[in-house]
Parts: structure tokens; sequence; C-alpha cells
């Protein structure tokens, strides 16, 4: 492999998988660097008033591979979170369904669906914002990517910028309320 192309030069990295303590804690500054990336695609999304939820999924050397928000009112798609329009990108990205290098990043805790859809990517890692009691998947209701049943697993990590991701989400809400919509 030639020179990695991949823009992040700030904090040293060990990819993906690595005994490294320090890559599966939240404040790591590779994964912050990259969930503020997705808190920039749940600001797009609050734009357009949808449910503010933001991914991005990289690649060790191609980088960012995929940028996506939840855009499940403009398209009537219950299949339109932003994990699942990302998966599709880098998908279409590496010309390949297996992505197993690959990092997710999303700023809530993936739901059903989409821990499911990472597990059929064989992806290789979920790097989250804030938890979902109420639909999350990967530690909160369920825990999709530890389910020794699957024929796949992946490495977790919860919580970086937890309040920011949760703040965006609570203030989507809260101004909908203001204006008499839920
Ligand atoms: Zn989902």
């Amino acid at each position: 492999m030639d020179e990695p192309i991949y823009p992040y030069v700030g904090a040293s990295v060990t990819w993906p998988r690595s005994g490294d303590a320090a890559w599966r804690q939240a404040d790591h500054p590779f994964h912050v660097y990259h969930m503020e990336l997705c808190l920039a695609e749940a600001a797009a999304a609050a734009a357009e008033d949808e449910v503010p939820v933001g991914a991005v999924i990289i690649h060790p050397e191609r980088g960012v591979i995929a940028s996506a928000h939840n855009q499940r009112e403009r398209l009537q798609d219950p299949t339109a979170h932003a994990e699942m329009i990302a998966l599709t990108q880098a998908a279409n990205a590496l010309k390949s369904w297996r992505l197993e290098q690959c990092i997710l990043y999303v700023t809530l805790e993936p739901c059903v669906m989409c821990a499911g859809a990472a597990v059929n990517a064989r992806l290789g890692m979920i790097v989250y914002g804030a938890d979902d009691p109420k639909a999350g998947a990967c530690r909160s209701l369920y825990q999709i990517p530890d389910d020794k049943r699957l024929p796949h697993r992946l490495a977790v990590v919860g919580g970086v910028l937890a309040e920011q991701c949760a703040a965006v989400l609570s203030e989507f809400f809260r101004e909908r309320r203001r204006w008499g919509r839920k």
C-alpha cells in the first residue's frame, strides 16, 4: 500500500482492532475528530427538519468514504437512518458489501436495524455518541454487535462527545414542541 491518504494527522492511530486500551476510550482524539464530522451532519439534518442524527464511515487508507444524515422524512423511508445511508455509500465507494476494516461513527447509539446492517457488512467497529435508552441496540436494549449467535462480532465504543450529541437531539425536540409539532 502506498502512503495513506488519510487526512487526519493529529493522533497516533492504532488500527483498528488492536489491544491498545486508549483506542477503546471515548476521548481518543481520533474518535472525537470523527464524531465532530458526525455532529456537522446532524446539524444538516436539523436544518432539514429531520431528527438530527449524523454518521460517517472511514476506511484506513481512504479516510472518510461516507457521510450522511437521517433522511426519513424527506425520503419517507423507514430505513433512511444516517447509518443505513452511510453503509450504502461506503459499499459503493469500495465496490464491496464487505466493510471489514471500516469504522462507523454515529451521533446516536444505533438501532436494531442499523446494528444489524453493521453486522451484515462485517464492519470493523462502531463508535457512537449518545446512548439511546429507547431504541439502542449496541448497549442499551440489545447488544447486537456482541451477540455470539450472529456470524460476526464487532467492537463498540460509546459515549464519544455524548453530551453534544444528546444536546443536538434534545434541542431539536424542544424546538419542535415549541412550534406545536411532534
Ligand atoms: Zn437505525
